[in-house]
């Protein structure tokens, strides 16, 4: 009985880490999970089944519609563990060590300001956030989402 619980502890943990684990019709986990800090610091970058479902869940209620409607995304940040969360200067609370966030490429103001009006209009969401940092000219989209309790709030920052 024992050994029996075990391999299946064992094959819940691989399957978790497998970065081919399809979330959504369009989305892996390995796109939420790919950190260039990971690499770097070689840290474990891996969410539990808890924050897949997260994961899953912003995928479904969030990502899908809004890639059926402007085609592919890229994902520039997913999850984060504790320590990734840490090395990229993330707040404590952030969304994105829960696998409630995800930051979406932009390749233009226009078109983020067109996908932040279509996921106000359409979409069930927590945060929606236009950001941007003046001096990189960089631009992303920052979406969270909640099984319950979802804010609908919205802001842009600019660091
Ligand atoms: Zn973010």
């Amino acid at each position: 009985m024992e050994n029996t619980k075990k391999v299946a502890a064992n094959a819940a943990t691989a399957f978790i880490a497998n970065g081919d684990l399809r979330l959504s019709d369009h989305f892996k986990l390995r796109e939420f999970t790919l950190s260039g800090a990971a690499i770097r610091y070689n840290l474990d970058n891996t969410p539990t089944t808890v924050e897949v479902e997260r994961l899953r869940a912003l995928c479904v209620n969030v990502l899908e519609p809004l890639r059926h409607r402007f085609g592919v995304l890229r994902i520039t940040s997913g999850y984060r563990s504790e320590r990734v969360n840490k090395i990229v200067g993330g707040a404590v609370r952030s969304q994105h060590r829960l696998g409630e966030a995800a930051d979406i490429h932009v390749s233009s103001l226009e078109v983020a300001q067109k996908m932040c009006h279509f996921v106000k209009e359409h979409l069930d969401f927590d945060q929606l956030i236009l950001e941007s940092v003046a001096k990189t000219g960089a631009r992303w989209i920052h979406v969270s989402y909640k099984a319950t309790g979802n804010r609908r709030e919205f802001f842009t920052l600019k660091r």
